[in-house]
């Protein structure tokens, strides 16, 4: 048989229905195999919580009342917050810190009532408040990406990225502002999908910026993700403002729908100067294969792709500066042991509790919404941000999916951006787009380039339409085996 932490969720999900194993031989075999991993990916384990878990969910498949996905671990990013375990966002702000309540997503995919029946393993690694591309922003540890440990897992979701791609999880959570969910699974060659703006509740989820932040899954294949989005999303209208009311949908049933006649529209802006060759290769035989299974290339434009730095850069610190602000020591987080008076203490304890990414974008986001400012930054960037979500639309009238590059290059080296954070910023030029727009956006492993690093291909889609890019996404697995190959070189 499969050893355990080879099987996917959905074979996992099978053979505990089928009662060949327990969930708790599973749990306890991930969780020894994550424990002692060296890797960075796990902030924190709590084994009794676990095993408690896992008891819960045999006890469900016994009973005939599990959920459909019962008995199967996976991990979540430590931006959603869970009473069974502390949640950091990865800052030293929150060290410690213990939610009374679970986050919607939380509960959904866990062994609660009217969950789907998964398994917490642990709380996982990332960039400060999921600021930033490489990981290297968290408080506590970098990650290291499992194909070179020399390289960056990719962020703000790293942990969650090198955990499924090592093979301690099968699955993980991951959240998206601009990109944390399809960059760090592009660089590990995993899939992920960042759904609809407003499909999946943010309650709970430790806020970035607002309009922008999504959870999704992240996992080795589009399957897994269909399985696990099917259970992330629905409506959670009294706890999330943005929350949309559209009903959850199987993203599952579909998989194997035929690709014939499918427009996928190329847009000339992700293939230009900048673009490492080896991506470009590997992208670019992606494409090639959707050919073959009867997909037409469009070309197509996305004209703002390139405002969408300057556009993000300014709306995501804006929001995240007002979302902080509860961080005082008095509401929520550290409070500084030296302090004279009142202001003192709020100006001590955030400067100690912060790292420097999340002080950089709080000055940054604080003063483009100052008085004088606002109307030349902020007005500004939201103008064009609607632009940009009219360019998509423009767009999708002439093909049905988007397809480009995830990310300009493959992983890089750990320190070598950690001076330049404008490099980093840079380098989220092709996730930025589909987030502004609030549009669906996935990774998909589609080879590999520079230095034999994985390449993700990335398709986006017009809103709700997951389920076509799950099928496409599938459809390609089907066809390739990039998703299959791990690191090490063993399949
Ligand atoms: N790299 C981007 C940033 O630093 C996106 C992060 C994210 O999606 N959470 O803001």
């Amino acid at each position: 048989m499969t050893a355990l932490h080879d099987m996917t969720v959905a074979a996992l999900a099978n053979q505990l229905r089928a009662k060949k194993i327990s969930a708790t031989e599973v749990a306890q075999h991930l969780l020894a195999r994550s424990q002692a991993d060296t890797s960075g990916a796990f902030l924190s384990f709590n084994p009794e919580a676990t095993l408690a878990q896992a008891k819960e969910a045999d006890a469900q498949l016994a009973t005939g009342t599990a959920g459909p996905l019962a008995g199967v671990p996976m991990a979540h990013k430590d931006i959603f917050v869970t009473t069974d375990f502390p949640t950091t966002a990865g800052s030293k702000m929150l060290e410690g810190y213990r939610s009374p309540f679970d986050a919607t997503v939380v509960r959904k995919l866990g062994v609660q009532a009217g969950g789907a029946g998964m398994v917490n393993v642990g709380k996982l690694n990332c960039d400060e408040f999921a600021m930033g591309s490489s990981n290297e922003n968290s408080a506590y540890k970098p990650v290291t990406n499992p194909w070179d440990t020399s390289r960056v897992p990719g962020g703000s979701s790293g942990g969650s990225s090198a955990a499924v791609a090592a093979r301690l999880v099968p699955a993980a959570t991951g959240t998206d502002t601009g990109g944390s969910i399809r960059q760090p699974a592009s660089f590990c060659s995993i899939t992920g999908i960042k759904p609809t703006y407003g499909r999946a509740s943010r309650y709970g989820m430790i806020a970035y910026a607002s309009s922008l932040d999504q959870a999704g899954p992240m996992a080795r294949t589009a399957e897994d993700c269909a399985l696990m989005l099917s259970a992330m999303c629905g409506p959670d209208l009294d706890r999330d403002s943005t929350s949309l009311d559209v009903p959850a949908e199987n993203f599952a049933r579909d998989l194997n729908a035929s690709l014939d006649g499918l427009r996928i529209g190329i847009p000339n802006e992700f293939f230009g100067e900048g673009l490492a060759p080896g991506v470009r290769t590997a992208v670019d035989a992606a494409l090639k294969e959707y050919e073959k299974l009867g997909a037409k290339l469009v070309p197509i434009s996305l004209p703002r792709t390139e405002l969408s730095i300057p556009v993000y850069y300014i709306i995501a610190p804006a929001e995240a500066s007002s979302n902080l602000s509860r961080f005082d020591g008095v509401k929520f987080g550290h409070r500084t042991k030296d302090y004279t008076d009142l202001v003192s203490m709020y100006k001590r304890s955030r400067a100690e509790g912060f790292g420097e990414e999340v002080k950089r974008r709080i000055m940054t986001g604080a003063y483009v919404l100052s008085h004088g400012y606002y109307d030349a930054y902020y007005l500004q960037a939201q103008k064009i941000r609607r632009m940009i979500s009219d360019d998509f639309q423009q767009a999708f009238k002439v093909c049905d999916v988007i397809a480009g590059p995830v990310a300009p290059t493959v992983a890089w080296k750990l320190g070598e951006k950690t001076d330049d954070p404008v490099a980093n910023y840079l380098a989220d030029i092709f996730t930025l787009p589909a987030s502004l727009a609030g549009l669906p956006g996935m990774s998909v492993p589609a080879g590999f380039g520079e230095e034999g690093m994985p390449v993700g291909l990335q398709l986006i889609g017009n809103y709700f339409k997951e389920a076509q890019l799950l099928n496409a996404a599938h459809r390609l697995q089907q066809a390739t085996d990039f998703h299959l190959r791990q690191p090490g070189g063993a399949k």
